[in-house]
């Protein structure tokens, strides 16, 4: 691949937010394009795979791999090739002028031809004023992360889809019980994860129940709960409570400029990674409720470092 003849002083030709399979995907990609990327780190180097224990399903590793060793390999490959890393977040992007400037939190200003957005997925909060209170006390998103501070405690995981099992499953191997209060009475999750939780004598299930509170002042107590089905509300004592609903789309920077879909999911062009604007290339979690898988968000990144390279060959930047 050549390098951009289009490269102009002082100006990024590819500007890649995120540094989780995508991202960093796009960066090797686009560094062995010889387009020089900048890299903004983001809230969570690394992303979502640093906070999972792991990997068995990414290909090329027969017995599995550590998600935040899988994800420093990924940096390794990508700086091999030249990739520049800048820490911290964009707080402002403006992408009605060309070329597109992207503001950091301290104040540094990148200006760039091309931008690649791979800011991923965060985990979803219920959205109570006493969950917000008692987060890190209590109260997380993360049973990988905290499950080891709840050791024979009693617990409850919040949700009925896959996170929620896997993250109940995971929490019994520390705590003394684990409850599983779903909306519903039927669970989203897939049977095996589903037969896996209902097997394990340590998971009980609460059905048709939604959170009114969690309970606590300085730290978690339990929860409240409302009974969907009989109308009433009653109690639960529990030392912490894991939220598993599901996760959004980190888009907040790019509403009203960007295409987004119904869950607030960037829009791509079908087959491909271009946006509505062009030079503005999607990867990975942040435009995809289907998959989100490590893998198809690395193939999504190589896509977009492709589609940035053929965007900047053409000339229109
Ligand atoms: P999900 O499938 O969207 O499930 C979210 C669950 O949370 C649903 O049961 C939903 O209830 C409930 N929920 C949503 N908002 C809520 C609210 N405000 N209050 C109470 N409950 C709420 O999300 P996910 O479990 O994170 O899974 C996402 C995707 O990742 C899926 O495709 C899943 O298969 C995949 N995944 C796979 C694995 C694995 O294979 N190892 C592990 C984790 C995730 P309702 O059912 O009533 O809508």
């Amino acid at each position: 691949m050549s390098h951009n003849p289009h490269s102009q002083e002082g100006v990024e030709s590819v500007t890649i937010l995120g540094t989780g399979p995508a991202g960093l995907t796009a960066a090797i990609y686009a560094a062995r394009a010889n387009l020089k990327p900048l890299v903004a780190e983001g809230e969570q180097p690394g992303g979502q795979l640093t906070i999972t224990t792991e990997v068995e399903n990414y290909p090329g590793f027969a017995d599995g791999v550590l998600g935040p060793e899988l994800m420093a390999n990924f940096r390794k490959q990508s700086e091999r090739f030249g990739t520049r890393f800048i820490q911290g977040n964009v707080v402002k992007a403006d992408l009605a002028k060309r070329p597109f400037t992207l503001e950091f939190a301290d104040g540094r200003v990148v200006k760039t031809q091309t931008l690649i957005i791979s800011t991923g997925a965060s985990a979803k909060w219920i959205g109570l004023p006493s969950e917000r209170k008692l987060l890190g006390k209590g109260v997380s998103s993360c049973a990988t992360c905290d499950g080891f501070f709840f050791r024979n405690l009693d617990i409850a995981v919040v949700g009925g889809g896959d996170t929620a099992m896997e993250e109940a499953t995971f929490l019994t191997r520390f705590a003394k019980s684990v409850t599983v209060i779903h909306r519903r009475d039927t669970l989203r999750a897939s049977k095996i994860m589903q037969e896996k939780a209902q097997k394990n004598p340590k998971i009980k299930f609460v059905w048709n129940a939604a959170i009114e509170e969690i309970l606590g002042e300085k730290e978690v107590e339990g929860v409240r709960i409302r009974d969907l089905v009989k109308n009433e509300t009653y109690d639960l004592p529990f030392k912490g409570v894991f939220v598993a609903i599901g996760h959004e789309p980190n888009t907040r920077l790019f509403q009203g400029q960007l295409k987004l879909d119904a869950a607030g999911y960037l829009l791509t062009e079908a087959g491909s990674t271009r946006t509505n604007i062009p030079g503005v290339f999607a990867a990975g979690d942040v435009a995809d409720h289907v998959y989100r898988q490590a893998i198809t968000a690395a193939g999504t990144g190589c896509m977009a470092a492709i589609d940035a390279e053929r965007y900047l060959e053409s000339g229109e930047a």
